[in-house]
């Protein structure tokens, strides 16, 4: 395993790779590595010839008052667990090397980046997808690993790599949750033990959703405050959206009469914590909650 630091150190290993004709797999995250990430880099060793992580907390991503200072890092862990799913070069740049302008060019997604997510986070998807661009070009991937615990980031990367044409398969990989049903994220370290408890009401909220749709609920409007009223109930929760909405433009839906996605993000204590599924028109859970 390698672990490189510079982009042309990246772009000389990997043009050697394909050079040989071997398929690169890439799994972009921002380090502080769990279960969620080893999931996605266990698909690109399954499907590649060589693995390529890059580790990077991406300051393009994160609005003013928001956690890039403690972010949670841990370089040590992260390249352990790199080690035992057997990836084959790490990419952990510093800002610079990234971003040399202090006033970097950069991606704008347009109006798809406002929805969900970017209502509280302007310009988040802008940053995400500037960064993704700079790794597709640095590392050249077949193929790129995605969760859909960020559903809307996985359909605005689908539509990067289409509307720019980068020759790469975007591969979306299902959500890895904690055993009482709290999608895995790097920040749920910032939960202290009530809290963590309290977390597991994103998913209960969509099971809950999920169950009403099994039983035939189609009206999106009470769909939506079903979820948004179960995350209210937790006292510690502060719900930021629940929301009903195409699975692929995201826009908002009347009545579930195709796929849909329901996507839920609420603030316990200092962590802003997401969460969905897609369901279908028949209402079956893609992701298999009840
Ligand atoms: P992050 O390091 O949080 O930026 O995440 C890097 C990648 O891992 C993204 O594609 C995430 O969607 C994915 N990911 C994070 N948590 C999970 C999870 N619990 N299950 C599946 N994928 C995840």
């Amino acid at each position: 395993m390698r672990l490189l630091t510079r982009i042309s150190d990246v772009q000389r290993a990997l043009d050697k790779e394909r050079e040989a004709g071997r398929r690169v797999g890439f799994v972009p995250t921002m380090g502080f590595l769990h279960e969620g990430h080893a999931s996605l880099m266990r698909r690109a060793r399954a499907e590649n010839d060589v693995v390529f992580v890059s580790i990077f907390v991406n300051p393009l991503q994160f609005g003013a008052n928001e956690d890039l200072a403690a972010y949670p890092r841990d370089l040590d862990s992260d390249l352990s667990l790199c080690e035992t799913e057997r990836v084959d070069v790490i990419f952990h740049p510093n800002v610079d090397e990234m971003y040399p302008d202090p006033n970097p060019f950069r991606v704008t997604v347009g109006e798809i980046g406002s929805k969900l997510c970017g209502r509280a986070r302007p310009g988040h998807f802008d940053g995400v997808a500037t960064v993704v661009a700079k790794l597709f070009n640095i590392a050249g991937p077949c193929r790129a690993y995605f969760g859909r615990k960020d559903a809307q980031q996985l359909v605005i990367i689908e539509r990067l790599a289409r509307a720019l044409n980068f020759p790469v398969t975007v591969v979306g990989c299902d959500i890895v949750r904690e055993p009482d049903g709290l999608a895995m994220s790097s920040r749920n370290i910032y939960l202290n033990g009530e809290e963590r408890r309290a977390a597991v009401v994103l998913k209960r909220a969509l099971d809950e959703a999920a169950a009403a749709i099994g039983s035939r609920e189609r009206d999106a409007r009470r769909i939506g405050n079903l979820m948004g009223s179960r995350i209210s109930s937790e006292p510690l929760a502060k719900l930021d959206y629940a929301a009903v909405v195409d699975a692929e433009t995201l826009e908002d839906l009347d009545r579930l009469d195709r796929p849909a996605l329901l996507a839920v993000a609420a603030w316990v204590g200092k962590a802003r914590l997401i969460d969905n599924t897609t369901v279908t028109p028949e209402g079956a859970s893609s992701e298999g909650s009840s």
